[in-house]
């Protein structure tokens, strides 16, 4: 006790000190940000980085380069990671007039014929309906998913709650419809707005159906095949996609480290993801997250800031369509002591505060030493089964876990479409950001 009494002063002082040392890295990075440039490299100059591509490539060899430049070790880890190339994506209503139907393919599909398919559309909204419709009415068909994102969860700030809810029918809708004979699915494009921009994501096949083609409409023209179908006509679909799956290839996740001056072996690991869809160059997802990533580790490098504990930057292979990066982490340091994990995946846009697997008294601690969060409007914490998909082992396994949690209301306008660039990031706003993570991350590792 009397050890324990002579030692609390020391505590409240580091504590103190963790927390002032907190409110400079704040101010210095809204000052002196360089996120944005960053973030310009890596969507401008590298361009797309689908998982397997030479952009993702690329952002390998940049991204290590950058964090040896700024003077801090830099390992790359091999992962084996899937290969899929898009193709032409192509698709008219035949009947009951000739209209245009812009789609693209889901992250994973199969070709079609090198002819297309031609067939009616049947739309369902549920999975429940293909099983009332059966075998009879759904064989040789193209079936329709038309499931909007719940518009006002949209407008409460539950914009990740409605897309969860939407994307069930892009990831499983091919191998549902498949098990009554579908030729092919389309969906309604899940996303929060569109100017005729659909939106792409993975799919995951059922190994136990056979494989068909899937694509996402753009909003506008599954409304347009709704009104139809609603008005009676007999709606007929003329389609061509021809992505294919290469072998896996080789790649890796880039990981940087500040080492802790008195507890090293001790990890606080910051982590994004370096992989986007291929339509476009990921700004929002997830290029704001690695430039949020990098320059936290930038900042403290060049505030000469060695934290008690290391400070481990992840920067993620594939988590768009496998998450091999976060398994293969897992697996290589499963057994390393993470004492706390920070993903930020939602976006670049100002931050409201982050979602975590700590709670109760835990929780209430740690809330009075994160007061500098509330400079950038991070100081709220949100209990949340699954914070980040990357992460998520090490979050199952019990360490405790954190999310940025951007204004979600524009992210899925953009998500997965060939409108996520550069400029749907506003600099401040990433700076915010990346001084919330860089502070939390401090914080932590003191
Ligand atoms: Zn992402």
């Amino acid at each position: 006790m009397k050890n324990f009494v002579r030692f609390l002063p020391l505590l409240v002082s580091l504590s103190a000190s963790a927390q002032s040392t907190a409110d400079a890295i704040i101010a210095r990075e809204l000052q002196t940000s360089r996120a944005y440039e960053t973030l310009g490299h890596i969507t401008d100059d590298i361009g797309a980085r689908l998982t397997g591509s030479q952009g993702a490539a690329k952002a390998v060899r940049w991204t290590t380069q950058q964090f040896r430049e700024w003077g801090m070790p830099v390992t790359n880890e091999p992962v084996m990671v899937p290969h899929w190339v898009r193709g032409r994506e192509e698709a008219r209503l035949v009947s009951p007039a000739d209209h245009n139907i812009v789609l693209t393919a889901i992250g994973g599909s199969v070709a079609t014929p090198a002819a297309g398919i031609t067939a009616d559309v049947i739309e369902v909204d549920s999975f429940d309906e293909l099983k009332t419709l059966g075998a009879a009415k759904l064989r040789g068909k193209i079936v329709f998913y038309n499931n909007p994102m719940d518009m006002e969860l949209v407008r409460t700030h539950r914009a990740f709650e409605a897309y969860r809810i939407a994307v069930a029918f892009r990831g499983a809708g091919a191998s549902r419809a498949a098990e009554y004979g579908a030729k092919a699915v389309v969906i309604r494009s899940v996303g929060s707005a569109s100017l005729r921009t659909p939106h792409t994501g993975a799919l995951r096949y059922d190994p136990k159906q056979p494989k068909i083609p899937a694509a996402a409409m753009t909003a506008e023209d599954a409304m347009l095949v709704h009104r139809l179908l609603a008005r009676g006509k007999r709606v007929r679909m003329h389609m061509i996609l021809t992505p294919r799956t290469l072998p896996d290839v080789m790649s890796a996740n880039v990981i940087a480290e500040i080492r802790g001056s008195e507890k090293p072996e001790e990890i606080v690991l910051i982590g994004a993801h370096l992989d986007s869809w291929d339509l476009a160059t990921g700004a929002i997802d997830d290029g704001s997250g690695v430039a949020m990533v990098m320059e936290t580790m930038r900042l403290l490098k060049e505030m000469k800031l060695t934290p008690r504990r290391t400070i481990r930057a992840v920067l993620f292979m594939n988590e768009e369509n496998g998450s091999r990066g976060g398994q293969q982490y897992a697996k290589d340091h499963g057994k390393d002591k993470h004492v706390a994990a920070i993903e930020t995946d939602a976006g670049g846009a100002a931050p409201t505060g982050f979602t975590t697997s700590i709670k109760g008294d835990t929780l209430t601690a740690l809330e009075t030493r994160t007061k500098p969060l509330a400079a950038v409007s991070a100081n709220r914490f949100e209990v949340a089964a699954e914070v980040g998909a990357d992460i998520d082992p090490l979050t199952q396994a019990g360490v405790p876990s954190f999310g940025l949690v951007p204004e979600p209301l524009h992210y899925f306008d953009y998500h997965h479409t060939n409108a996520d660039t550069l400029d749907k990031v506003d600099p401040k706003e990433l700076a915010q950001d990346t001084a919330a993570i860089a502070a939390l991350a401090w914080i932590l590792a003191e």
